[in-house]
């Protein structure tokens, strides 16, 4: 079945013009990188190319490169700043994935020996939550 066309009014189109808020810890020409507002986990952070695409399905392969150096970024970042022991890298491509936002994006979530991941889109955390970690995150970015 031929998958839906991008919609520019999707929730991280409208993040990324600046439309509605995020939590906002990284960027660059290519890249941004925010808090997920239903973490699956303290630190659950979303990374996100500028350049339109749906999922990783109908993405330019030129978006790869600059995607994952900023994963690896925060990926390393969210370890130290929580003091994690492992970190998961997860990615969902359509309704049938579980993904649940059209605009391509990676979460990035620290994790620590034994503690289970919170559901997928559970709960809403509080903004002062949010606006904390993203601080030990942007802190262990530099920036
Ligand atoms: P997906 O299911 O598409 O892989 O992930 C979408 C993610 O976006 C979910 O983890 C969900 O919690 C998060 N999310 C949904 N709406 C918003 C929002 O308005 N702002 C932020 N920062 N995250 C959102």
């Amino acid at each position: 079945m031929a998958e839906a066309a991008y919609d520019t009014d999707n929730i991280f189109a409208k993040i990324l013009r600046g439309e509605i808020p995020s939590h906002r810890v990284y960027e660059d020409e290519a890249v941004i990188a925010f808090m997920d507002v239903m973490p699956q986990g303290p630190g659950h952070t979303l990374v996100v190319p500028k350049a339109p695409s749906r999922n990783l399905l109908d993405a330019d392969p030129s978006t790869f490169g600059p995607l994952f150096t900023v994963v690896q970024k925060v990926a390393l970042a969210v370890k130290e700043a929580f003091g994690a022991d492992g970190v998961t890298v997860m990615q969902f491509n359509e309704p049938a994935s579980g993904q649940t936002v059209y605009h391509l994006h990676v979460h990035v979530i620290p994790r620590f020996d034994d503690i289970p991941l919170k559901p997928h889109t559970g709960g809403m955390e509080k903004p002062e939550i949010l606006a904390g970690n993203a601080e030990k995150i942007r802190t262990a970015l530099g920036n």
